[in-house]
């Protein structure tokens, strides 16, 4: 078990935490937490909004002055600039995430390839964004992946779609080299992410050769990511290339639970909260104290991890601004960790998501359901606005 002490409780500062936030956004960020605290409302909301896009009812308006300006920097990258320059002057940087998803035809994966080579171009004449991400279900389709991992011989049209999806991944891998900008993979559902486990570490050997560039993610409620990753480690040091690794606790926990039950397998996710969190910080631990050979981006809205990463770079006398070690946070969540971490000095990006506001409905929906299931999380976002509210009337 890991000691977490948190005795300078640097995130209890609100008044850090929402100082890019005028009196009405911090009204309208707590009518928003009131409102996915109350699970029925979230799931009628969430329903009625899905039919209302479909039968091209005008909705689109009330979703951006609501959920999408809250949890999206806009509708393009452009638009995004001001919420950028606005964390940067505090220190914060920003990873502009295209969040479109579901997408499945090649014209669509052609268009993210080219949208995230279009954020690293920006990124590069940027100091604020030194970080890509992209999924791989944005570049080739979920059912491909899930057939490349299982093995199953592919067929000559599927061979030559795979080829296309490697392209686009290493086309962007290969610019992110190019412009010195990292390149974030996102982890995604457990039954494709070993034909994408596969590809990224093609990309890392290909090019992480002196520093790391492109990063792999760990989902931490998966038990045997630790084992992944210490075997992953070995290669690198036999095939001598650097390891990039952005740590997070995973967002399909229920998808995945489901279907283990559902085929009857036994689940790929740790068996509480507990273990995934020990798990969590287990890989953390294992990571900072392998720094040379692996980088690390932090992904969490945990208070305990964070205070636990701070003490263990102050044990390990691992700067605070080492450029190996990045904490992240999703743009409109957990900005007293954000901002109170930046302003002690450390490294910290927020994901920024934008796109067209029909297609980032299914990353919203995960939003809102994930706030409105850890009712922690949502209940602690509720008490710090509140808090900070009090605080601008003294
Ligand atoms: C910058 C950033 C990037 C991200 N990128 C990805 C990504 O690429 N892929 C991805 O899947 N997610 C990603 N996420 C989302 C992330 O996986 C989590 O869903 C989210 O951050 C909540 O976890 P937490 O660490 O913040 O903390 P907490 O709120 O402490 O943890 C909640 C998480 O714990 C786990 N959990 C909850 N209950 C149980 C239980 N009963 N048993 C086992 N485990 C449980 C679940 O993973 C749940 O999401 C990202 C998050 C951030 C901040």
């Amino acid at each position: 078990m890991y000691q977490v002490m948190s005795s300078s409780r640097i995130f209890d500062n609100t008044e850090i935490a929402f100082q890019l936030k005028s009196d009405s956004e911090l009204e309208r960020a707590y009518f928003l937490f009131k409102m996915i605290s109350i699970q029925p409302l979230v799931r009628i909301g969430t329903a009625a909004t899905n039919f209302a896009l479909k039968a091209h009812l005008p909705v689109e308006g009330l979703i951006r002055s609501t959920v999408f300006d809250h949890f999206c920097g806009g509708v393009s990258e452009n638009d995004c600039l001001q919420v950028i320059d606005n964390m940067f002057n505090k220190g914060v940087s920003s990873v502009l995430d295209y969040s479109v998803e579901g997408k499945e035809s090649e014209d669509q994966f052609d268009a993210a390839m080219h949208k995230t080579l279009e954020i690293i171009e920006f990124a590069e004449k940027k100091e604020a964004m030194p970080i890509a991400v992209f999924k791989p279900t944005g570049f080739g389709r979920l059912s491909l992946y899930e057939k490349k991992g299982s093995g199953i011989a592919f067929t000559s049209e599927e061979e030559q779609e795979w080829s296309r999806v490697v392209n686009r991944c290493d086309t962007v891998c290969k610019l992110g080299k190019e412009k010195d900008v990292e390149v974030l993979i996102d982890a995604e559902e457990s039954w494709m992410q070993d034909a994408a486990d596969d590809l990224v570490e093609a990309m890392m050997k290909k090019y992480n050769t002196d520093v790391p560039i492109v990063y792999n993610t760990l989902q931490l409620y998966r038990w045997d990511r630790l084992d992944y990753l210490k075997n992953l480690h070995e290669r690198g040091k036999k095939d001598d290339f650097k390891i990039g690794i952005k740590i997070v606790r995973g967002a399909y926990m229920e998808k995945e639970r489901l279907r283990a039950n559902e085929k009857n397998y036994a689940s790929p996710i740790c068996e509480s909260k507990i273990a995934t969190d020990e798990n969590f910080n287990s890989t953390l631990n294992y990571i900072l104290n392998n720094l040379n050979d692996i980088s690390l981006f932090i992904g969490t809205h945990n208070e305990d991890s964070s205070y636990l990463a701070m003490n263990l770079m102050e044990g390990l006398k691992i700067s605070k601004n080492d450029n190996r070690v990045w904490f992240g946070q999703l743009y409109g969540m957990s900005d007293h960790i954000s901002f109170n971490l930046s302003n002690a000095g450390y490294n910290v990006a927020k994901y920024v998501p934008f796109g067209p506001v029909k297609d980032v409905m299914p990353y919203l929906i995960r939003r809102a359901e994930e706030n409105t299931s850890v009712a922690g999380q949502t209940n602690r976002e509720l008490n710090l606005l509140k808090q900070e509210k009090k605080r601008r009337k003294v």
